[in-house]
């Protein structure tokens, strides 16, 4: 898979490097071409370069808007060596193939960015530039292609290393680059354009994903809205068929995928589970022995928030599990498949959505998430640590119980997918409060608290849910305070990643209230 480096074509409007890098390659014997400033520049420093325009036999013309456009320049770059047509082809047509192609391309970004007129910004679209990086970056088995000054070194760094040659393994890194360049360059023309022309949508149709549903409008009616498809398959919102019901609505497909993703961390081969969510947080959650029971001890949590919830199950949908869940107003039901008689059940409702996946995803499996921020965006890897995998260190003298610490790893798990500052009280395998979403950690104890035992009151009992539960928080707990409100609520044990400078202070108030507790090193934040 080396292929030696004897040809390269450089045409680039950065020029920031280049003299060093030309002489570096024209020193280990390598032919150069150039188009006009590039060779200026090239000749300038004293180096003996090839004009694009003897190769081609054609000036560059049109102001430049034609200048490689050409079969001599782009047979050499996308003849497939070694196959005896393409050598053929080239023979007959003088054309001798080119090795490694440099070029970055006209600085549209910069052109716009800099607040140039309409015309001047069409000027520094670049074509040529464009077509020479994908022509050489789908033959990368045989070229090598540069779009970034920054990858001169590591290119000269495997010239010597390999005698001369690259390496597939080089040009596919670089390939991957140089289609990322081309992408990108042509969203940023693409959004400019759509500003142009007063498009309401803007990027959406530049941003690489493939429109799957336009909806009639987003988080709010006034605002417009799509759900875009790309990236790897991942079995949820993306790949559901729907069995029935209304359209979904943006803010049905943001929660849905929360629900969805929750119940994944429940493998299902293991036991069946249930999660309702409701504006993207889970109010209620269990495993059960059938989803029937873990759907109602789900629902126990919280059945007021549950009321136009999100309902999502971790195995295929039953009938009994059915009966149950349209009982009460639900907007969407999303499970791995349907059994045909749950489907009936379900038909009942004619709203009610009805989603199989057709399967359940990983939840170690890595990602990206993506969030706007203004003139921008934040990308991360998607929180793909799971409480299995993690390394718990218990920190109190009383250490939990087999019960205790199968359901602080239950509540760690859900906390996971409740949003900052999140706490979960839990008990046997089912969630019993939830506290999401404030701003003081106290509060969301407070809360998660009084959800229990608001929850117990609903079921007819005189105890909190929380008596005897456990309880996890997704970030430490920066004073003692938190934990106490959740020892005060009836919680035995505490699941946490610790961290905090007052580890110390909160580890000893555990062990005054006898509270059992585990450090996870793992902080699950959820904004
Ligand atoms: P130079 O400064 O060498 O004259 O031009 C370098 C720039 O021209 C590079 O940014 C390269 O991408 C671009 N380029 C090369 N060939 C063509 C072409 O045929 N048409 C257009 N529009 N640009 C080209």
């Amino acid at each position: 898979d080396r292929r030696p480096v004897r040809r390269a074509l450089l045409s680039v409007s950065d020029k920031s490097g280049l003299v060093e890098f030309a002489r570096a390659l024209s020193a280990r014997g390598v032919e150069l071409i150039s188009t006009g400033g590039t060779r200026k520049a090239l000749t300038a420093a004293g180096l003996s370069v090839k004009d694009v325009a003897d190769v081609t036999q054609f000036p560059e013309m049109m102001d430049g808007r034609v200048k490689t456009l050409h079969p001599t320049i782009h047979g050499g770059l996308l003849a497939v060596r070694e196959n005896p047509e393409h050598e053929a082809a080239m023979l007959a047509h003088d054309i001798a193939p080119i090795d490694l192609l440099v070029v970055n391309l006209y600085p549209f970004e910069a052109t716009l960015e800099s607040g140039a007129a309409f015309e001047t910004c069409v000027e520094n679209i670049d074509v040529g530039g464009p077509a020479m990086i994908r022509g050489a970056a789908k033959n990368h088995d045989s070229v090598a292609v540069l779009v970034d000054p920054s990858d001169y070194a590591a290119l000269l760094g495997e010239l010597d290393a390999q005698n001369g040659a690259t390496t597939l393994t080089l040009r596919r890194r670089l390939a991957q680059k140089a289609f990322a360049r081309t992408a990108a360059y042509d969203a940023a023309i693409s959004n400019w354009l759509a500003q142009e022309i007063g498009d309401p949508a803007p990027p959406w149709r530049a941003l690489g994903g493939r429109l799957a549903q336009e909806m009639r409008y987003g988080e709010n009616p006034h605002q417009g809205a799509g759900f875009y498809l790309g990236g790897p398959k991942r079995f949820g919102v993306s790949t559901a068929r729907q069995l029935q019901g209304k359209q979904l609505s943006y803010n049905n497909v943001n929660d849905t995928d929360a629900a969805f993703e929750s119940v994944a961390e429940f493998n299902p081969a293991r036991t069946a589970a249930v999660v309702i969510v409701k504006h993207a947080n889970p109010c209620g959650a269990a495993e059960g022995a059938s989803l029937e029971e873990a759907y109602l001890r789900a629902l126990r949590c919280d059945p007021v928030s549950a009321f136009g919830g999100i309902v999502a199950l971790n195995r295929r949908l039953d009938a009994a599990a059915a009966k149950k869940i349209v009982e009460i107003f639900t907007e969407v039901i999303i499970a791995p498949e349907a059994d045909e008689e749950a489907v009936a059940i379900v038909a009942a409702k004619k709203n009610l959505r009805l989603l199989v996946t057709g399967g359940v995803p990983d939840p170690r499996a890595p990602g990206l998430a993506l969030r706007a921020v203004a003139g921008g965006f934040l990308a991360q890897n998607r929180d793909n640590a799971v409480v299995d995998d993690m390394k718990l260190a218990v920190v109190t003298t009383r250490a939990p119980s087999e019960a205790e610490l199968a359901d602080l790893k239950f509540a760690f798990r859900i906390a996971k997918h409740v949003k900052s500052n999140a706490i979960v009280y839990a008990k046997d395998g089912a969630t019993v409060g939830v506290g999401a979403g404030q701003m003081s950690r106290v509060d969301s104890s407070r809360i998660a608290a009084q959800k229990a035992a608001e929850a117990a009151a609903t079921a007819g009992l005189i105890e909190s849910l929380a008596k005897g539960s456990v309880v996890a928080s997704d970030a430490f707990f920066p004073f003692p305070d938190g934990l106490l409100a959740a020892a005060a609520a009836g919680a035995t044990a505490v699941i946490q990643p610790g961290g905090s400078m007052n580890d110390a202070a909160v580890i000893a108030a555990a062990n005054e209230a006898g509270l059992a507790m585990v450090f996870t090193g793992t902080r699950h934040f959820r904004h």
